[in-house]
């Protein structure tokens, strides 16, 4: 296998070459060689045969994350011995899949977050920070660690725990870059500021983030976003990887939308109706991704929303972008004719003083239409409170939900009463149509 490390600066059409070709072994590849490719395929009348060019694309059947929970190993399409590590998905959206790597893949995976970097300006000399686990099956921590050494940048790898070990490692090793989820930068700048440790002067130059996007739909700023650039600066970098496909999306210095590496995934959006969505209209993003081993995926839905921009960038790189995940398809929320989602929401409310906590409550109506409680944990009762909360949900998401003020302590509860790690910040009551 052999991977270019510049094709997105080629030409459009040339880059569409390659694509097809390694497209075509993809589906080759997946027929083949997966059990659940072979049935589904033959389920509805496609042959590998009929694949001829990008745009035989819409032949091929969509894959769900339902497909790969209901029988995981029928992806496999390599004998188990050559499997080289398993990772698997959270489970915040279900059951959590499991997925295969090759050696192949691993490198595959390496030379991802190699472009990756190297688009948000990492070179050998960094120095770089990885805040985000590096074990317990998760695929980033250590694609990012392989990725970064494969460029020739140095690694600290200590995690995503102990905000304060972070600050004294950061103060004693001075690394040059960090890897984070945003609230974790958000921690950190509170935390340094509590025991007096001026950030700016900590000589980070460059921040990746994972997890939530800090920009808005028109590609500016959100409030979260703000919240770490106030603290540390305009050098961060927006990322979205997904485990499933084994890749990831990345800013350039322009921050306008995530490059895709075209020679390893093939970028769809598509409509409820899985038609495809032209450039700028938001819909599901589908993945295809190129030169997997392990588990070839082919048209993923990932149930993630957002848009797609083909134009080339202002970097010079001519590889198709996504815009920001607005949200998740299933947390889709239409209240009096306004479509939104969670997020929006969140956005509209971070960074506002006295606000500690929140859970956001989706329910249905008397009207079988979506309702909204926002419950917010603050130490502030006051109406006032209240109406600046409503007019900044307003202006962010253009809806008025019920807002119930509460202790942090109850939210608290309330955000983990499922038992789960991870906060329940949006609880789903809607009655499922029928
Ligand atoms: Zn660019």
């Amino acid at each position: 296998m052999s991977i270019s490390v510049s094709i997105d600066a080629l030409p459009a059409d040339l880059i569409k070459d390659i694509q097809r070709d390694l497209f075509i072994n993809t589906v080759r590849h997946a027929y083949e060689n997966s059990l659940f490719y072979k049935n589904r395929f033959d389920d509805n009348c496609v042959h590998p045969s009929d694949i001829k060019n990008l745009e035989d694309i819409k032949k091929l059947p969509f894959t769900g994350k339902e497909d790969i929970q209901k029988d995981n190993w029928s992806l496999l399409a390599v004998p188990r011995e050559n499997i080289s590590e398993i990772v698997s998905t959270t489970g915040t959206t279900g059951d959590p899949v499991f997925i295969a790597l090759t050696a192949n893949d691993l490198e595959r995976l390496a030379c991802n977050e190699e472009k990756s970097f190297g688009y948000a300006g990492a070179v050998k000399g960094d120095v770089f920070n990885i805040a985000v686990t590096c074990d317990n099956l998760f695929i980033a921590g250590i694609a990012y660690y392989r990725g970064l050494t494969k460029l020739g940048a140095s690694v600290t790898r200590l995690g995503p725990q102990n905000i304060l070990r972070h600050l004294d490692i950061m103060k004693e090793l001075k690394p040059t870059g960090i890897v984070a989820v945003p609230s974790f930068m958000v921690q950190l700048a509170r935390r340094a500021e509590e025991y007096g440790v001026p950030v700016k002067e900590l000589g980070i130059r460059k921040i990746v983030l994972i997890g939530d996007s800090i920009r808005d739909a028109d590609l500016t700023t959100n409030a979260l976003g703000n919240l770490i650039e106030t603290a540390f600066g305009k050098i961060c970098y927006s990322t979205y990887g997904i485990t499933e496909a084994q890749l990831s999306f990345c800013e350039c210095r322009v921050h306008h939308g995530l490059h895709s590496h075209p020679d390893l995934v093939l970028t769809e959006i598509v409509d409820e109706d899985g038609r495809l969505l032209p450039d700028g209209d938001e819909g599901e993003l589908v993945l295809t991704p190129l030169q997997l081993e392990g588990m070839p995926l082919i048209r993923y839905r990932t149930g993630d929303v957002t848009f797609k921009l083909s134009t080339p960038c202002a970097c010079g790189r001519n590889s198709a972008r996504i815009g920001p995940i607005i949200g998740r398809k299933q947390q889709k929320l239409k209240v009096k004719g306004v479509t939104l989602y969670p997020r929006n929401i969140e956005n509209a409310i971070l960074g506002l003083q006295d606000v500690i906590n929140y859970q956001i409550e989706a329910y249905t109506g008397d009207d079988r239409t979506d309702r909204i409680i926002l419950r917010i944990g603050s130490h502030v009762v006051n109406g006032g409170f209240k109406s600046v909360l409503k007019d900044a949900v307003l202006a962010k998401a253009r809806v008025t939900p019920e807002i119930e003020i509460e202790l942090p302590e109850e939210i608290e509860r309330r955000l983990f009463e499922n038992g789960g790690r991870k906060a329940v910040t949006f609880k789903d009551r809607r009655q499922k149509a029928i």
